[in-house]
């Protein structure tokens, strides 16, 4: 904590949504872990960051970004998990079926943010929140992944994986499986915005900047397939109005490029069902957890 204060916070606010080729932790505190067990309090943490801005250490757009992440969402998702449970861990709210694409344990793919978020994970056992949210998450959100395959993947690779944390963010705000209740919108994104937040696409044999073609960054074409596919659920979300009147307004011959792409895509990814899980980390095995 007191190195993340002395070196780090300071610049949290501005590079919390970044995502780095060569920086595999940026700015962020890798504090999750110790939080997780208790070997540091998020009361200490939170004073110890508001102290630094009292004593004109770190501004406040640093401060307010750190606290927030733990009493915002850390202590947020708590509450929706020991509320909402056991219920909450079988709901499947888009109906998604697929198991997990096999390079999520071992980073064979050509998708080069994919593939740099994998290996990251695999050397560190840990990603900071845009990579699980953003990439990998929003990856199997585009794909269908279903909750229990993708759930058991975060618990087995992370060194804070703890169910209660985990879940909410995993099948609510990654897979929008509780049907709004964790986030009020799918975090679904295309390549443009990837490229926008990282420095991944110029090492990328895939362009962000193409929708169909042997070129085109796959999450283009698979982010709009998605909305197709979950229309009659999501194109009434008032958070999804616009998106839905871009998708709308795209001529009918370049939606059907769009979704022969997505669908030929999807068609040859390789799934691993049960591949490489350690069979402890499935807390899909019983009703409750501690
Ligand atoms: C799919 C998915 C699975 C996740 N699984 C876990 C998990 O098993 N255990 C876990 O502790 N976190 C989990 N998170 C939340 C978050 O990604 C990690 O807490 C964070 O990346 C840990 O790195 P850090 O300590 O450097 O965080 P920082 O970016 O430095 O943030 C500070 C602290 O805020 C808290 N925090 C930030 N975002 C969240 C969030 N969305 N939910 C809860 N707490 C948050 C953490 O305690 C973190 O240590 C998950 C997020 C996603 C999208
Ligand atoms: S082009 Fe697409 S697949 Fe390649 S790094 Fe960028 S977002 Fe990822």
């Amino acid at each position: 904590m007191r190195h993340f204060l002395d070196h780090c916070l300071a610049d949290f606010g501005r590079y919390q949504d970044a995502i780095s080729e060569n920086a595999d932790f940026l700015f962020h505190s890798r504090l999750s872990a110790a939080l997780n067990i208790g070997l540091l309090s998020p009361q200490e943490v939170c004073q110890a960051a508001e102290q630094r801005y009292l004593d004109g250490q770190a501004p406040i757009n640093a401060v307010e970004g750190f606290i927030r992440q733990i009493l915002g969402w850390r202590e947020y998702v708590r509450g929706l998990y020991w509320t909402q449970m056991p219920d909450y861990k079988r709901r499947n709210a888009l109906g998604f079926e697929r198991d997990l694409p096999a390079f999520y344990w071992d980073a064979k793919t050509d998708m080069h943010c994919l593939k740099r978020a994998v290996e990251m994970t695999m050397d560190n056992g840990y990603a900071h929140h845009i990579q699980r949210l953003m990439v990998t998450g929003n990856f199997a959100l585009l794909c269908g992944v279903k909750p229990e395959a993708l759930c058991d993947w975060y618990l087995a690779v992370y060194i804070d994986a703890c169910e209660w944390v985990e879940l909410p963010n995993t099948l609510g705000m990654v897979l929008h499986a509780d049907g709004g209740q964790m986030g009020s919108k799918p975090y679904c994104a295309s390549g443009k915005y990837i490229n926008k937040m990282s420095d991944h696409c110029q090492h990328c044999r895939y362009s962000p900047n193409q929708v169909t073609g042997e070129k085109a960054c796959p999450f283009n074409s698979l982010y709009w397939h998605f909305l197709e596919e979950h229309r009659d659920t999501l194109q009434h979300n008032p958070r999804m109005k616009l998106i839905y009147g871009s998708l709308d307004r795209m001529a009918t011959d370049k939606r059907t490029a769009i979704h022969d792409q997505a669908q030929q895509f999807l068609d040859q990814l390789e799934t691993s069902p049960g591949y490489g899980q350690p069979h402890h980390t499935s807390g899909y095995a019983t009703e409750t957890s501690s």
